[in-house]
């Protein structure tokens, strides 16, 4: 059967591993293509967008692709929209792998809010240092914010997008333990943590190093994703495949 996931996060290079282990799958991981030297996979990449809802379903029926699995990031809604009709468009069975949330702790210092132009006013009228822990897309909000200043931390340079005038990156590629993300925030004196509510255990060590800290946290809160047959795990994705070759 041939599988098709909707990936560019670490959730899809898991279910990609686990699914490629099965000699009776063969699966292709796609990519937007955002990130010009993205991780190695473990099993065959295509990059770039499909065109909307009617390319995706093109490519499902060119492909013959037997199962959809979107494990896209939880803040890529367009793509996983899209996913939901083309498969449907396609009559391609989809699974839909959901992050879990993270949940508020004693210590944690949380200020939710809707989204990146929210987040850039709850920062307060008084100057702060600000780690801005997000995709180059979303900085432009905090150009409203100027008497901020910014450390952004990216895995390669953002390119001609709009920036906030006091900005400076720091280039690094992930996973970064919770011990890495307390050094961050103390060499860069940072006051004050804006993330997006990701979920999972890979993102999750600046929350942690953040409470150890006392510092707040600006968490813009994830959107309402549409989604296929939920998936919680690499396993459920390869228990899913099978139930559909019966
Ligand atoms: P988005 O807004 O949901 O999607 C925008 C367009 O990008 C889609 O309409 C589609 O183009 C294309 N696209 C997105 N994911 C794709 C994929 N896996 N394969 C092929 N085309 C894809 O997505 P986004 O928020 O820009 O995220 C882009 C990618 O980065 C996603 O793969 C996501 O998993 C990853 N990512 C996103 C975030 C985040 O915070 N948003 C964080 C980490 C990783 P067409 O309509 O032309 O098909």
């Amino acid at each position: 059967m041939r599988v098709l996931i909707l990936g560019g996060t670490k959730d899809a290079r898991e279910i990609a591993s686990a699914i490629a282990a099965e000699p009776r799958f063969d699966v292709t991981l796609s990519l937007a293509g955002r990130t010009r030297a993205p991780a190695a996979q473990p099993v065959p990449v295509r990059v770039g967008g499909f065109g909307g809802v009617e390319g995706l379903s093109a490519h499902l029926e060119a492909h013959e692709i037997g199962a959809l699995i979107d494990a896209t990031h939880p803040f890529a809604v367009r793509i996983s929209a899209n996913a939901v009709a083309a498969a449907s468009r396609a009559c391609v069975p989809l699974a839909s792998f959901v992050r879990p949330a993270w949940e508020e702790r004693a210590g944690d210092r949380w200020l939710r809010v809707a989204d990146a132009a929210s987040a850039a006013s709850a920062l307060g009228h008084a100057p702060k240092r600000v780690f801005l822990a997000m995709g180059r897309l979303e900085l432009a909000a905090f150009a409203a914010a100027s008497q901020h200043r910014y450390i952004a931390r990216m895995i390669e340079e953002p390119g001609e997008v709009p920036l906030p005038p006091n900005i400076h990156f720091v280039f690094a590629r992930p996973p970064f333990t919770e011990e890495d993300e307390r050094k961050f925030l103390l060499d860069h004196a940072i006051g004050v943590v804006v993330s997006k509510h990701s979920g999972g255990s890979d993102t999750y060590g600046k929350i942690a190093a953040a409470r150890s800290l006392g510092l707040p946290v600006v968490m813009i809160e994830r959107p309402e994703k549409p989604r296929g047959r939920e998936l919680a795990s690499a396993a459920e994705a390869v228990h899913w495949l099978t139930t559909l070759e019966r």
